[in-house]
């Protein structure tokens, strides 16, 4: 027992040193390219900067010389990339094929889906295209 102690504790330790003990790269480089934009995922428009790495979209901070935001960004704002990263995003337009709130959805394609919204926009052309409006908000 004891030599196989004194085996175990001369043989050359193979794992990498304690956390604490390893450098920390504070500033690792994430990107190779900065595009400046505006935020679209509320009316306000904040500035944005994009960081990309090899053409791919990394992360979204504010643009600190935007006059809008100023270099602040929300919370809603930092998920803009997840309109492009979520495995939960929409890929196609959805039909609803539940009674409402039931949450029961069918993917459709973007013709079938035109060809909805055109039928159900034609009564309002037809008689009255004043009562249509859209808004976009920031809630
Ligand atoms: S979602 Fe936030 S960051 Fe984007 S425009 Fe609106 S307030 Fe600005």
């Amino acid at each position: 027992m004891t030599d196989a102690v004194a085996t175990m504790t001369d043989a050359p330790d193979s794992r990498p040193p304690p956390a604490a003990d390893r450098p920390v790269d504070l500033s690792p480089r994430v990107a190779d390219e900065v595009k400046t934009t505006t935020c679209y995922m509320c009316a306000c428009r904040c500035g944005i900067r994009v960081h990309l790495q090899d053409g791919q979209v990394r992360y979204i901070d504010g643009n600190r010389r935007h006059p809008v935001n100023r270099g602040v960004l929300c919370g809603k704002g930092a998920a803009g990339i997840m309109h492009l990263r979520s495995p939960a995003r929409l890929r196609k337009p959805l039909r609803r094929v539940g009674e409402r709130g039931s949450g029961d959805f069918v993917a459709i394609e973007w013709d079938a889906a035109l060809d909805l919204a055109t039928a159900w926009l034609a009564r309002a052309r037809a008689t009255n295209p004043h009562r249509l409006a859209f808004f976009t908000g920031r809630d």
